[in-house]
């Protein structure tokens, strides 16, 4: 197995990530000899979607290291260990900013892990939003370890996991894919070339609420009966992995049955369902959220609170989100002609309220039963993946910037002010795209500034409708 080591200062919340991927309490617990102390060493494999990777937990260094040169004992200790890895999660508190401390982790890891990837985590930031920017600063801030994109999660919630799992991943990748080949998933896989990444098999996960559909939906894309489709609870349970091909691309539906069959408990309290998706939103690259259009008609509110917590977690995570409102065939008659435009008009508003900070989420009106999801259902989730995967590169982004900033010194003289001192823009990722601006000097960009920029890149490049993330990084 790959190995990843947790490093951080103390009281970072090693051990919670440590337990958090391990998902269980115990660990082995190694000892390591070294002089005459004993240090150990938490050690465990870890399960993060589809990875699986043995992971090191450096925690039980503190108590000595806390007493004498922390460096000096944690790298004596480390030194070691780092040899075995392909990679460490640097953690450092989201909430208190970089430490004295934490710059000399940084120091001792770039000093004595050079060829190590190295990820800076950025833990206990369940707190923190993009909306007050109080996550953008502390990246700022992260970004100056120069260890590149940080990640910001938090271990005792489990926000966050998916993007350290798209940050692992490419580290990690070598082994995924074995473990995919193995389990006759791809026969050929490569990935690493950036134009390649929207061509990689598409991660699709078809979730919603019991009954909305979702069974009849997953049989029409798949053009055969392949999943058991009717009302009562339990039907489905063969293939957890299937697969189909929509316009020459591989397409992967996520555990399907595991959702629906969770959902179909969910007649209860929606809880349980609600804690599982998380870790299949995490393996999907598009959710697809299928509400029922007769419910909606219905109901003063077009979504449920399961629905809105799903619709949310998918954008927080990350995700690509496409809307299916499914079974229009049953708002066709006469009388219902009002309620059919009410619909179509309803949920994308509704969507906009509840997910505010991604505009243009794409909604389809689908009939399964009449077979009428396939295309325009398959159109929406390619054109998310696309978008989703897309790279700009830097140059044209800097041309873009240029333009922009003349654009709001005109027209938005207040935005002058943080916004003229971006020097440099670039995307550092993809899955979903994200951006970091390069400011001069101590400035922040506010949240109106920030909102702005996204809004502009959005619409510039056509990314409308996916999660885009901007941070920014000063320099001097
Ligand atoms: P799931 O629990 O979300 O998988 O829902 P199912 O696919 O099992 O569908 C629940 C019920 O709704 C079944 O009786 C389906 O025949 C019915 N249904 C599904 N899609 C449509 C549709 O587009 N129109 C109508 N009228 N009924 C549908």
């Amino acid at each position: 197995l790959p190995t990843v080591i947790i490093m951080g200062r103390p009281n970072v919340g090693k051990s919670a990530l440590f337990n958090r991927l391990i998902r269980r309490r115990e660990a082995l617990v190694y000892n390591t000899p070294n002089d005459h102390v004993t240090r150990d060493i938490r050690d465990g494999v870890a399960k993060l979607g589809d990875l699986r990777f043995r992971v090191l937990d450096s925690a039980g260094l503190e108590a000595e290291a806390s007493s004498g040169s922390v460096l000096g004992r944690t790298a004596a200790m480390t030194g070691d260990v780092l040899a075995l890895a392909q990679c460490a999660l640097f953690l450092i508190d989201a909430r208190d900013g970089l430490q004295a401390m934490d710059l000399d982790v940084g120091k001792w890891l770039r000093k004595h892990a050079p060829g190590i990837k190295t990820i800076v985590v950025m833990n206990k930031a369940e707190l923190l939003d993009d909306i007050s920017g109080s996550l953008a600063a502390a990246a700022g801030e992260a970004y100056t370890l120069g260890f590149g994109d940080p990640i910001a999660l938090s271990a005792e919630t489990g926000f966050g996991m998916t993007e350290l799992y798209e940050a692992l991943r490419p580290s990690l990748e070598d082994y995924v894919l074995q473990v995919i080949n193995d389990e006759d998933m791809l026969d050929s896989g490569s990935a690493g070339d950036e134009d390649v990444d929207s061509k990689l098999p598409l991660q699709l996960a078809i979730v919603g609420r019991p009954n909305v559909g979702k069974s009849t939906l997953l049989n029409a894309l798949l053009q055969e009966n392949r999943v058991l489709v009717g009302p009562e609870a339990g039907l489905t349970r063969d293939s957890i992995r299937v697969q189909f091909q929509y316009e020459g691309r591989d397409v992967y539906l996520v555990d399907t049955a595991g959702w629906l069959e969770r959902t179909k408990q969910d007649k209860g309290p929606s809880s349980l369902s609600i804690v599982q998706s998380r870790k299949h939103l995490m393996r999907a690259h598009v959710v697809a959220l299928v509400l029922d259009a007769e419910e909606i008609a219905r109901a003063r509110r077009s979504m449920k609170h399961t629905e809105v917590v799903i619709a949310r977690r998918a954008v927080e995570e990350g995700r690509g989100l496409v809307v299916v409102v499914n079974k229009m065939d049953l708002l066709k008659g006469k009388q219902s002609s009002r309620m059919y435009e009410s619909v179509l008009n309803a949920v994308p508003e509704e969507i906009q309220t509840v997910i505010p900070q991604v505009a243009g989420i794409p909604v389809v009106f689908v009939s399964a039963l009449e077979g009428k999801g396939r295309v325009a259902v398959m159109r929406q989730v390619v054109d998310t993946y696309e978008k989703w995967c897309r790279r700009l590169p830097t140059a044209r982004l800097n041309r873009w910037l240029r333009k922009v900033l003349l654009k709001s010194s005109c027209s938005f003289a207040v935005m002058e002010a943080a916004l003229k001192f971006i020097k440099y823009f670039t995307q550092v990722k993809a899955r979903p795209p994200t951006f970091v601006a390069f400011i001069t000097g101590k400035v922040q960009l506010s949240d109106t500034e920030l909102r702005f920029l996204t809004k502009s890149l959005k619409e510039d490049f056509d990314l409308g409708g996916i999660p885009v993330r901007i941070m920014q990084r000063n320099v001097l």
